[in-house]
């Protein structure tokens, strides 16, 4: 039986409105702002907002919280949605906030008519000054007593574009001594001569985030809008905001927003590393954006599953991004096809081995697969192997080709190395090896057991490729929390390009939406980049332990 897994408290609370009858079924959204690329925090919003509604049958809409005409552009739409859609997730409406600009209008409207708020001419330095502070109470200005008809007039021709930007504001009236600085007479409106991606210039005047965000839920009848807990503060004037229209009664809930070791998490720290070049483009791999991960090779149900596993949380922590590493690893070594790259080659020659000859090995894609696919490997007298997998003095533990020591060479033969040959200067240029043919895998009848196991690959076959390994964009552990501008901490060495590696032809027709191990190596993937003439790999995470670990295994399938 399984074990029954506790709910978390947004499951608690859905499951108790369902209960009582207060919601036949729930409703909720997930409202990007498209003003960039959605990052591996929104992930989590999106998997919790829509994961909710799965498991309670309910639905979730796709709302554009469109409300600042500056910042914003349908490219983010468009990467938004191929983000969610790879995600795994499917929504109810496309919605966008814009598209209520008028019925938004019409509730200002309203509130202006219940005497409930007024247009202020003050400026900004002056709204700012007569709010107080938290332990003093803020002043009422002139503008606050303005009457009902004066502030209708002045906010249709705030609307008609009669005034300047910044030249006047509409607030709600709603108490200048609250303990809660947002409730002291919010800004709801202000003008704004811009161009909307969506609505054009057909307005000048733009609703703010908290003015148009609950009203825009209402509208929809979400019941269950679940934001970040910065917005505590802000719950209030939600509320106050749909009580004094009466509208449909949306409730929002809080939870702690994902923050993750070694990584920046907000749209316009990440904008400034794209415009600032410190990367190329919102999906370079090292950048912590759905699409940067979907091109580094990390999978959908990878992701979720690292949703999943953080659960849904009420105080602030910090997620390591070695959980999410973990979640990669264990998804890509069920899936990932097993191919052998030679990184930094050295040649090998099998003087025991005919010249002319090639043989195909048989060769399992994945061996934690069980539908057993395969791919044939040649094998010839060539072959390259890793320059770290040959030490001419070797240590004690080192169970790696050296001088006289046997190794296993994957799915072929044990090889036995007979001379080192070197250059003028003294570098090793080739190793000469003889092989054991009874030895060949599948069908040893040597009895000899070997500790090594090296991958290789057959120089006359070899696929020349190109990798990219990347680390850590950033050095500190918590960006957020170093001293100094976050840039300060970039990585400067958090891409290695080598630009020559040699693969096992397999690779030749790599597919994008294959995952690869490369054997003893790390997790990779084809990259965009490629073309007809170069192939290109990036790193989607290394191995779990390193060489030690991964060898045994290997020997061992
Ligand atoms: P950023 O500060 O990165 O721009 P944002 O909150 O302004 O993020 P929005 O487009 O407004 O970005 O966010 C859409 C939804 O995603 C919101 O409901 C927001 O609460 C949620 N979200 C954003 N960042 C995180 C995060 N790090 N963890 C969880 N949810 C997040
Ligand atoms: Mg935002």
């Amino acid at each position: 039986m399984s074990e029954e897994k506790s709910l978390n408290f947004l499951e608690e609370i859905v499951e108790s409105d369902l209960a009582t009858g207060k919601h036949k079924a729930i409703l909720t959204r997930f409202p990007p702002e498209p003003n960039g690329y959605l990052h591996v925090g929104h992930a989590k919003s999106i998997c919790l907002n829509f994961g909710l509604a799965k498991k309670y049958n309910g639905k979730t809409n796709l709302r554009f919280d469109d409300t600042n005409p500056v910042t914003e552009d349908t490219e983010y739409v468009d990467s938004i949605k191929e983000d969610i859609h790879w995600l795994g997730f499917e929504w109810e409406n496309e919605l966008y906030a814009s598209d209520y600009f008028e019925q938004i209008y019409q509730f200002a409207v309203q509130l202006i008519g219940k005497g409930l708020a007024y247009v202020d001419d003050s400026s900004s330095e002056e709204i700012a000054a007569q709010k107080g502070t938290p332990t003093q109470a803020g002043t009422d200005n002139t503008f606050r007593s303005r009457s009902i008809e004066d502030n209708l007039r002045l906010f249709e021709e705030m609307r008609a574009g009669k005034y300047a930007d910044g030249a006047k504001v509409l607030r709600a009236k709603i108490d200048m001594a609250s303990p809660n600085m947002l409730m002291r007479d919010p800004i709801i409106y202000r003008i704004k001569h811009a161009h909307h991606h969506r609505t054009g210039d057909n307005w000048c005047i733009y609703p703010m985030y908290d003015f148009a965000h609950g009203q825009s839920d209402s509208i929809e009848k979400i019941t269950h809008s679940i934001c970040t807990l910065e917005f505590i503060p802000h719950r209030p004037m939600y509320e106050w905001f749909i009580e004094q229209l009466g509208i449909f009664p949306s409730k929002q809930y809080e939870f702690a927003r994902l923050n993750m070791t070694y990584t920046v998490m907000s749209k316009r720290k990440l904008l400034q590393l794209v415009n600032d070049g410190h990367v190329n483009g919102w999906d370079d791999p090292r950048m912590p954006t759905i699409s940067a991960m979907r091109r580094k090779g990390y999978t959908p149900e990878s992701i979720r599953e690292f949703c999943e596993k953080i659960g849904v949380a009420r105080r602030e922590n910090l997620i390591d991004i070695g959980l999410l590493e973990f979640c990669v690893r264990e998804h890509l070594n069920r899936i990932a096809l097993r191919r052998m790259v030679v990184f930094d080659p050295l040649k090998l020659v099998i003087t025991s081995y005919p010249e002319a000859e090639t043989e195909m090995f048989r060769c399992e894609d994945n061996p934690e697969n069980p539908d057993g696919s395969y791919r044939e490997v040649p094998f010839s007298r060539e072959l390259y192997i890793e320059k770290d997998d040959f030490m001419e003095v070797p240590s004690k533990k080192y169970f790696r080709l050296a001088p006289g020591q046997m190794v296993r060479l994957k799915s072929a033969y044990i090889i036995k190395c007979d001379e080192v040959i070197k250059d003028e200067n003294g570098n090793i240029t080739e190793l000469r090896c003889t092989h054991l043919p009874e030895t060949k895998s599948g069908n040893d009848t040597s009895g000899i057991h070997v500790k090594g196991t090296l991958h290789w690959v057959s120089v006359a076959h070899a696929v020349h490729t190109e990798l990219r390994l990347y680390e850590r964009l950033f050095k500190a552990e918590n960006v957020a929390d170093a001293e100094g501008d976050f840039k300060e901490n970039i990585n400067p060495d958090s891409l290695q390009v080598i630009a020559t590696a040699y693969a096992e032809p397999a690779l030749k027709t790599a597919k994008f939406d294959e995952r690869y191990q490369f054997l003893r190596k790390g997790y990779f993937c084809l990259d965009k980049d490629s073309n007809e003439e170069k192939i290109i790999f990036n790193r989607t995470v290394t191995l779990k332990d390193g060489w030690a670990k991964e060898n045994k295994k290997v020997s061992i399938t």
